[in-house]
């Protein structure tokens, strides 16, 4: 199933969205699973041939599909032998233990809701602990994630809050370093 992808140039998806009413609703179940298939499928090359305008991703917040309510979903492999993944689908997620230490994808961050270019290093916290509901497990979790994978709830969790990865890039100095800070 292809999903129309909400752009940043739509001034919505920089605005707050709201906690998901508990417990979860059918429909507001039916949302998430269908976000967890298509971020599966933005990783498949035949799906992607037949929609060009479609981009791979690892993570997908529900205001990215036009659902102002605070669900996320995160897929993908860290084994590609084993298919061994992270995979998360978030309601009402929080944030409730963070690292001092920060880190940055040295690469730059990408996301499907933005076609320009923003370089530069968005700092995140290195570790943090996010306590949610998850819609697949069916049962409330204490995730604890580092590098990589808390990069990515980060990013997922502040598009529930409007705020884009560019948000937190230096606008006057976009490569600067941090000291201490690990680059990923
Ligand atoms: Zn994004």
């Amino acid at each position: 199933m292809n999903l129309k992808i909400v752009k940043d140039t739509n001034p919505r998806i920089h605005q707050p969205s709201q906690e998901v009413t508990m417990p979860l609703s059918q429909e507001d179940r039916q949302t998430i699973l269908s976000m967890m298939d298509y971020l599966k499928e933005t990783q498949d090359p035949a799906f992607r041939e037949k929609y060009p305008a479609v981009r791979e991703g690892v993570g997908l917040a529900a205001p990215q599909i036009g659902v102002y309510k605070r669900m996320l979903v995160i897929y993908y492999e860290t084994d590609p032998e084993t298919h061994e993944a992270v995979e998360h689908a978030l309601v009402n997620p929080k944030i409730v233990a963070n690292s001092l230490k920060k880190c940055y994808l040295e690469a730059g961050e990408g996301c499907l809701s933005v076609d320009g270019s923003h370089p530069g290093y968005a700092y995140r916290d290195f570790k943090v602990t996010v306590k949610a509901f998850d819609a697949i497990k069916n049962e409330d979790v204490l995730i604890h994630a580092r590098g990589f994978d808390a990069i990515v709830l980060q990013h997922e969790i502040d598009h529930l809050s409007g705020v884009f990865f560019y948000d937190r890039i230096d606008k006057k100095d976009p490569y600067k370093k941090l000291p201490g800070a690990v680059a990923i």
